[in-house]
């Protein structure tokens, strides 16, 4: 480390400055549209998309087996002792019809 100038120090700086912006960016930006919503009297939960995304599979359309009765803690664990590349067991989500989306609570009209 010692061929390093000060120039090159402030360098990395820069990079590590850009690097932690490219992060932060997204987190601005949805900061930014929500109040942008607010602004034009939208639906701040979907933004008059009349949808969200099912929280059951995260919006996936589906969710392993054995998760919704209960096992879960048991489930993890024993997930963490076998193999991480086994294939999981899916199962159509029950709560949105395996769509992966449902109808938004704040301003759909829909059953
Ligand atoms: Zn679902
Ligand atoms: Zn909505």
């Amino acid at each position: 480390m010692e061929n390093l100038t000060a120039s090159e120090i402030a360098g990395f700086g820069v990079g590590a400055l850009l690097l932690c912006a490219t992060i932060a960016a997204p987190r601005v930006d949805a900061f930014i549209s929500a109040s942008q919503r607010r602004s034009l009297d939208m639906c701040k939960r979907c933004g008059n998309l009349r949808m969200i995304a099912c929280s059951q599979c995260k919006g996936i359309g589906s969710v392993r087996k054995g998760g919704a009765f209960g096992f879960r803690v048991l489930e993890e664990i024993y997930e963490s002792l076998e193999d991480r590349n086994t294939p999981k067991q899916l199962v159509p989500c029950i709560k949105c019809q395996s769509k992966g989306r449902l109808p938004c609570p704040n301003c759909s009209k829909l059953p």
